[in-house]
């Protein structure tokens, strides 16, 4: 029989090498850099909710770590460590490696390391905290944008929703399109090389894990200003665009939700330093609206001015 002691030291125990003491005390023990803030973060993934039982389990490994880098990205912090809780409902030895796969290989790929966690029997459930660093005061902030902003998006929203909705078979997407789908479901890619670069030159920003509108509310809350999206302007994947439902299309975009994309914002004279900060983080950033004062809310308008018609809050597609 495996035991909780065999299942830490064989899948989730690595050698330290930037914690003073890792995985095997009470408490794992970190230096920080000197002047600089941690970012800490932390997010749970339970079976049935967040994933299907039967998921893939090295592509749970990778998204239960990506969701939170992501956090840690949003914040222009960079990833240092990590700590994590999981329930099994029994050690399954080959569920573990995989699992221990897909989340070491992506925190070899950001310089994470694991320095701790916990281990129980029970439902399965995986609960990640992440630390980063981030020079003081240079967080990006959800409370700081102003009005006369540009909203910025990197990459695109709605393919992961999109996947979704075809696995719940909403929507029969094929071949490359139904790939790209999946793997952004599956295999978000954390934005931290652009988060990072977008210190000192985005006044604000946050990731978009819940629907773009949604995300973008929490910002104009936090900042009370209002934002006003380009509907033309939301860079669309082409899945999307070819989904062949205009309705399923608009509430993928701009409601979908486990998209891992940065929303941010910046004044008017950071442009050319925002496109730079992308080609350099080999992102796209696309310029999607602008911040206004007014009444915290976000709308979308179309090139003639039109309100469109947004998802209604609460309101979810694949529920
Ligand atoms: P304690 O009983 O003192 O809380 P545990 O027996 O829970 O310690 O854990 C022993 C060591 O293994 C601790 O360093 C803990 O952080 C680490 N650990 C437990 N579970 C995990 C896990 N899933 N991933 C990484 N480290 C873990
Ligand atoms: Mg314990």
């Amino acid at each position: 029989m495996t035991t909780e002691f065999e299942i830490i030291r064989r899948h989730f125990t690595r050698q330290a090498r930037t914690a003073a003491l890792g995985v095997g005390d009470d408490a794992a023990l970190l230096r920080p850099r000197a002047g600089s803030t941690l970012a800490v973060t932390t997010d749970m993934l339970l079976a049935g909710r967040h994933f299907f039982a039967d998921a893939d389990p090295e592509s749970l490994g990778h998204k239960a770590l990506a969701v939170n880098l992501s956090d840690l990205a949003a914040m222009g912090a960079v990833p240092r460590w990590a700590l994590l809780s999981i329930a099994l409902p029994r050690a399954d030895e080959r569920w573990l490696a995989a699992f221990s796969r897909g989340l070491f290989r992506l925190a070899r790929r950001f310089g994470t390391e694991l320095i701790g966690g916990d281990t129980t029997r029970g439902p399965l459930a995986i609960s990640i905290t992440a630390i980063g660093e981030v020079p003081e005061k240079l967080a990006l902030r959800r409370d700081a944008a102003r009005a006369g902003d540009d909203v910025w998006l990197s990459g695109a929203t709605g393919e992961a929703a999109l996947g979704l909705a075809h696995l719940r078979g909403r929507v029969r997407l094929r071949g490359s399109a139904r790939e790209a789908c999946l793997r952004r479901l599956h295999a978000p890619e954390p934005r931290v090389a652009l988060g990072r670069s977008l210190r000192g030159i985005a006044r604000s920003a946050i990731d978009v894990s819940d629907g773009l509108l949604a995300d973008l509310g929490h910002v104009a809350e936090a900042s009370r200003v209002a934002a006003e999206l380009r509907w033309e302007d939301l860079p669309r994947a082409r899945a999307i665009a070819e989904c062949g439902s205009a309705a399923l299309a608009r509430d993928c975009l701009l409601a979908g939700g486990d998209d891992y994309e940065l929303a941010f914002t910046a004044p008017v004279s950071a442009r050319p330093r925002i496109l730079a900060a992308g080609k350099k983080s080999r992102v796209r950033v696309t310029r999607i609206g602008s911040i206004l004062k007014g009444r915290p809310e976000v709308r979308v308008r179309d090139a003639r001015a039109r309100v469109v018609a947004a998802p209604r809050a609460g309101f979810d597609h694949f529920a």
